[in-house]
């Protein structure tokens, strides 16, 4: 690798899960500077997320878009990641300006690159800048050097991809010898193709004997790191992991993990099961409770869905006796793996790969295009992380543009090829179309919501109706809101979820409020009052362990035996006291659950503010796609009419008559699906100190220590 800049640097020690330092690159200058982070700082701000969202912030505009040289890309673990004695402690956020919502978006991953980067001495990493050349950051606390080199190259197909480059990369660092000292973030050309590129975070699993991958998938991650001319950052440190975040309380923080690692292995085998069968054992319940994504979210369960249950991949591809941890001393070890598969499809096909994956999102994101095959799932899965692309967001541009073909607003004319449900090779051409950017896979790459505009611009041209016409009929189907796509799961029959996804800051992703299993699974929240108080607690406590930095699975997925004794047992409060504990120990203050919840709501209202910087942050902004709040069409009523019926009968008013065809009983659904929503955007919007237009209130703000000058004027911009 011929180096462009590099310098020494002194490793700072880790105290009680911080460093307190931030490694900060520009990659116009190929200036390498550090940050001192402040007392007062790291205490308003915790880590993770916290610093990502404070730096965008802070250090953009309204005119910053992704790919402006002011852009941030930040990636972030927090003061209780790397604690091998806790589970879940490999995580960290990549927080940005997407170039799918022009807002800030984050995206939490797993995997060494964080837990090393801290004991390289850095709790961050913030690149800002564009270079021409492509380039590779290698940060090595072992040497005390942090190099800056051209990206090398390695052939063409390998030069492609995220995952291929990644490998070749830490093998020409080490020199061959794969170590869990090293690791590497990367992403795929795809990326720089698409708008929704992600980061592959890389490490070697000893168990597999093999260089895995997670994935920050959601929000075009991977493209800002891309149009940066970022290709990879390699981190090294062979500091002894289990005393490397130093814990205040060492004894404390044992007990802790240990009393949560006994919760998993006793419960996790009679609740979900994750340790066996990883998430793609969730596949089987959203079909039973109509929840799975297929055909563009139409519908939410498939004859054909049993061919991808998790049996199925156990049994065909998932190595049964190899505990999966995505990081050391995670015994949920849900990250299951395929070794040895054969692809079949695209410029690859005929190579033996190891494939991370499917994770259930990666299947539901197949179904989604009427697909219930698993090889194709798979080869899907390692395509996109190779190229460098969300599996999410790929699967519902491909199903929003398939029933764009299937409703008649494109035809072959438009597209190339049919585009038509369960058609494994469209949905495979439009994959490495999109990839590289041809074709109809130019317009996929653009992710739904201008893939929607683009369409109706076609169809207003063909038909003479006017594009803005054109757009609500579009707009009952294009799963997007503030310009990301859909996660997977259906929730028109959830109305806890429906504020889930619209309300969700980044836009509709469920890691900030995941409350379909809770709602309509569990039925643990049944009243409006229940789901609107969900809707302000849940993204809150979510929003801290990523900026914590750890896994949220072992809290949301593995509910406490003791949790059924408490008022609310969705919150799992007493393993949330391990967490509470497991933090105060670390960082040498005693933290309550309700503490953890304050900081949140500090981090989460700096967000909103971002987004009203960005002006995505009003009501307006809130608003669900039809679908997304019931039968959008007629089919989709007639598929469960049986279902629908019993329920209007359940929720028409009194005074009202019962209409009498379906046609009228499928729009008086509608209607009262639209009017309970405005009322959950009032009621949440009041119980999280907004007025009637989602924006915080002047008190709101100053309760958080949030009222500086900057934000007062942004506040009168929007008349307060
Ligand atoms: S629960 Fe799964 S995703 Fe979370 S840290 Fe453990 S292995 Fe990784």
């Amino acid at each position: 690798m011929k180096t462009l800049e590099s310098i020494r640097y002194e490793v700072a020690p880790v105290q009680g899960g911080y460093t307190d330092q931030i490694l900060e690159l520009d990659l116009t200058s190929l200036a390498i500077s550090t940050i001192d982070v402040e007392p007062g700082y790291r205490r308003k701000y915790v880590g993770g997320r916290g610093y990502a969202i404070k730096m965008i912030w802070d250090r953009t505009t309204k005119e910053t878009r992704y790919d402006s040289p002011e852009n941030i890309l930040v990636m972030a673990s927090g003061p209780l990641g790397n604690e091998p004695r806790f589970p879940g402690t490999g995580k960290f956020v990549v927080g940005t300006i997407s170039p799918l919502t022009d807002t800030f978006i984050d995206s939490n991953i797993g995997g060494h690159f964080a837990p090393l980067l801290k004991m390289c001495g850095f709790d961050a990493l913030a690149v800002k800048g564009i270079s021409k050349k492509e380039l590779v950051l290698i940060v090595d606390g072992d040497e005390g050097t942090i190099t800056i080199a051209e990206a090398p190259l390695y052939g063409e197909e390998i030069d492609s991809g995220g995952l291929s480059y990644g490998e070749a990369l830490i093998r020409d660092f080490t020199g061959g010898e794969f170590t869990e000292n090293v690791a590497a973030v990367t992403t795929g050309n795809g990326a720089l193709n698409a708008r929704f590129g992600i980061i592959n975070s890389l490490f070697y699993d000893r168990r597999r004997k093999r260089i895995r991958s997670k994935q920050a998938g959601r929000g075009g991650t991977g493209t800002v790191m891309r149009f940066k001319g970022l290709r990879a950052v390699l981190v090294r440190s062979s500091l002894p992991r289990v005393q490397a975040n130093h814990p205040v309380d060492k004894k404390s923080v044992q007990e802790a993990g240990a009393k949560l690692k006994k919760v998993i292995s006793q419960q996790d085998p009679k609740q979900l099961n994750l340790g066996a069968w990883g998430t793609p054992v969730l596949v089987e319940y959203m079909n039973k409770f109509h929840l799975l994504p297929v055909n563009n979210y139409q519908y939410g369960q498939h004859p054909d869905a049993p061919e991808v249950f998790a049996d199925v991949f156990l049994n065909r591809y998932f190595e049964r006796k190899v505990p999966d941890g995505c990081y050391m001393g995670c015994n949920l070890a849900c990250a299951k793996g395929a070794e040895n598969v054969v692809l079949t499809r695209g410029p690859r096909a005929g190579e033996k790969v190891g494939i991370d994956g499917p994770e259930y999102e990666t299947s539901g994101a197949v179904t989604c295009q009427g697909i219930f095959d698993p090889p194709y799932i798979m080869e899907y899965n390692w395509y996109c992380d190779e190229y460098g692309l969300d599996t999410i967001s790929m699967g519902v541009t491909a199903g929003f543009l398939m029933e764009c073909f299937q409703r008649g607003y494109l035809t072959v004319q438009d597209t190339g090829y049919e585009l038509s449900w369960g058609n494994i090779d469209s949905a495979d051409r439009l994959l490495h179309e999109t990839a590289r950017g041809v074709g109809i896979g130019k317009i996929c790459g653009q992710g739904v919501h201008r893939a929607k505009q683009w369409v109706a611009e076609r169809w207003a041209l063909r038909t003479k109706k006017s594009i803005e016409e054109t757009m609500d009929e579009l707009n009952k189907f294009a799963m997007e809101v503030k310009g990301l796509e859909f996660s997977m799961y259906i929730c028109k029959e959830s109305l806890a979820q429906q504020g889930g996804y619209g309300f969700s800051l980044k836009g509709p992703q469920h890691d900030e409020a995941w409350l379909i299993f809770i709602d309509q699974v569990h039925n643990e929240i049944p009243t409006f009052e229940m789901k609107a108080q969900a809707l302000k607690w849940f993204p809150l406590i979510r929003t801290w362990f990523n900026a914590v930095g750890l896994c949220k699975l072992p809290w949301i997925d593995v509910r406490h035996p003791e949790a059924a004794k408490t008022d609310n047992p969705s919150q799992n409060q007493p393993t949330l006291e391990y967490y509470a504990k497991y933090y105060g120990a670390t960082i040498g203050e005693k933290k309550t659950v309700q503490d953890i919840l304050d900081d949140s709501e500090r981090l989460h209202l700096l967000q909103k503010m971002i987004n009203l910087r960005q002006g995505k942050g009003t009501r307006a902004f809130d608003q669900i796609p039809v679908r997304a709040m019931g039968p959008a069409y007629f089919n989709e009523y007639q598929s469960r009419s049986d279902y629908y019926d019993e329920w209007l009968k359940e929720h028409l008013a009194k005074d009202e008559n019962y209409p009498t065809t379906p046609e009228e009983r499928h729009q008086v659904i509608l209607k009262l699906r639209k009017d309970a929503y405005q009322k959950l955007c009032d009621s949440v919007y009041q119980a999280k100190g907004y007025n009637a237009d989602a924006v915080p209130l002047r008190e709101t703000l100053e309760k958080f220590d949030l009222l500086d000058e900057k934000a007062d004027s942004l506040l009168r911009e929007y008349g307060l």
